[in-house]
């Protein structure tokens, strides 16, 4: 048992537990309110503090807010109001002869007190956005944001209390230890975006109550661009998904690997979508963003000087200035292996280009690291994206695009082993958050009767009759 004296968020999440099953029974019109109230916040009443606590936080344009923070959440508000109640329906299953006499179906019931754990680096939709799948499902939730992003999780604390009575969802700003204490508590899910390495821990406290997790989690998402591919149109997007964000994105393109044959030409066109979407001066350009934190900022700096002392040559950008937390996009080529860029997530503006000589060397490379939240393949070939998608394994894949596949709620969003475990977004969230209740309501005789005790003769032809008709 947890000791009150000791967890400082216990008494919450008992009063969250005795009003579990009445958040739990509440009915569509009830969770549609709801959904409601934090489409009108996030849209109307709160929009502009959003847009500024994101400048603060992170720099971020505000195109960028616009699109990848509020259209975002409100886009999962809107496919939720839109599905729910299909989704809330009991969902009728076929019977077996066997069990003539009764019927069958399963429900999706809530499953009860849940944990929202978030990331910084799109603080209110990776906050709010599996907010919205907990309360469609109709649970009761305590979530903890980020403390990289202060003045965002600041806002959400006040957008929550505004909103919801903290017996059904409740915001605990803190560092590592509040997420600790949290940890320590039973709750029925945890939904945990953030690192690998965090998510082992997460995972971990999870094991101890045999809480249910969805992990969103990381990784080294690589780019395949091929011989046949337009390099032009592939720089555009793959510049584009690289440093949206100043690079911090789980989803953006880690690394390129490219043919040998056309590095350079591809080299050139990212130079020229960098220049054309920051300009030659990005740290003036209104549409690129900081890096969140002093101590990322010389994380990432300590990256580009391992790879420079392993004789690595950028091929374009590099600048940085410490007071801003800013980093030019930085293009890098002839890596060593040993690189750090080329070991650990980079999450930052730093695109490592790696070429190869086949397409099986390059699926080779791939399939040594572990598997990836996003592969995206650039190619015409049809062949050749059909073999790599057979080849390899990961969360999610664009073909001929990046990033674009996390905007589709009608698609899962999630990784594989070490980048997640679980779905995310429309349904796929809903069905995270809901506990899938199977139920066979038996209406009449049942013909499996006949095969109850005492056993006979007759009733071992019966059993094997059963076994092999019905
Ligand atoms: P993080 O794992 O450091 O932190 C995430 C959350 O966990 C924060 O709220 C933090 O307070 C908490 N936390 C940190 N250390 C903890 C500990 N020891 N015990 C308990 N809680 C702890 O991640 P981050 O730096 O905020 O985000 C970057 C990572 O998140 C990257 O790996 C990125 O790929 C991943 N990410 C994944 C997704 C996705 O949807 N799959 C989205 C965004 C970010």
């Amino acid at each position: 048992m947890v000791d009150i004296e000791i967890n400082p968020y216990l008494k919450l999440f008992q009063k969250q537990k005795n009003r579990q099953l009445k958040i739990g029974s509440t009915n569509y019109k009830y969770r549609i309110d709801q959904l409601n109230k934090l489409q009108f916040a996030i849209e109307k009443t709160y929009r502009k503090q959003i847009i500024e606590a994101l400048q603060k936080d992170l720099g971020k344009p505000k195109v960028e807010s616009e699109l990848t923070e509020i259209y975002q959440i409100v886009g999962e508000i809107k496919h939720a109001k839109k599905y729910l109640h299909k989704w809330m329906r009991q969902q009728k299953v076929k019977t077996p002869m066997a069990m003539i006499g009764s019927s069958s179906y399963y429900l999706h019931e809530p499953k009860g007190v849940c944990l929202i754990i978030s990331p910084w680096n799109f603080p209110f939709n990776l906050t709010f956005g599996p907010l919205v799948s907990a309360l469609a499902a109709g649970n009761n939730i305590i979530v903890k944001p980020s403390e990289m992003t202060p003045h965002s999780s600041a806002l959400m604390k006040t957008i929550v209390d505004d909103l919801f009575d903290e017996t059904e969802v409740a915001l605990v700003e803190g560092e590592v230890e509040a997420s600790t204490q949290l940890l320590e508590l039973p709750f029925n899910h945890i939904f945990f975006t953030g690192s690998p390495n965090v998510g082992k821990i997460v995972m971990t406290a999870a094991a101890k109550h045999l809480a249910s997790v969805t992990l969103e989690l990381g990784g080294k998402s690589p780019t395949i661009v091929d011989k046949s591919a337009n390099l032009d149109k592939a720089a555009k997007k793959i510049i584009w998904g690289k440093f949206m964000n100043a690079g911090q994105i789980c989803v953006s393109p880690d690394y390129v690997l490219i043919d040998e044959g056309i590095k350079s030409k591809f080299v050139e066109a990212c130079k020229k979508w960098i220049t054309y979407y920051f300009s030659s001066a990005p740290k003036s350009s209104s549409s690129y963003g900081r890096i969140v934190s002093s101590k990322h900022f010389e994380r990432l700096k300590s990256y580009i000087a391992n790879a420079e002392d392993l004789g690595a040559k950028i091929e374009v950008g590099g600048e940085t200035e410490a007071s801003t937390q800013f980093i030019a996009p930085i293009l890098i080529s002839n890596l060593s292996e040993e690189s750090t860029l080329l070991n650990q997530e980079i999450f930052g503006p730093i695109l490592p280009i790696v070429t190869y000589n086949s397409l099986e060397e390059a699926i080779a490379y791939i399939n040594a690291k572990e598997r990836p939240l996003a592969l995206y393949i650039y190619s015409k070939t049809r062949s050749t994206i059909q073999h790599i998608i057979k080849k390899t394994k990961a969360g999610g894949t664009c073909i001929n695009n990046n990033v674009v596949h996390y905007t589709n709620h009608n698609l899962p969003f999630g990784g594989v082993n070490n980048s997640g475990i679980g779905k995310s977004h429309g349904v796929y969230g809903f069905k995270a958050f809901s506990n899938q209740r199977a139920i066979v309501k038996q209406y009449t005789f049942g013909i499996n009767e006949l095969l109850f005790p005492p056993y006979s003769r007759f009733k071992e032809k019966l059993a094997k009759v059963t076994v092999k008709w019905f």
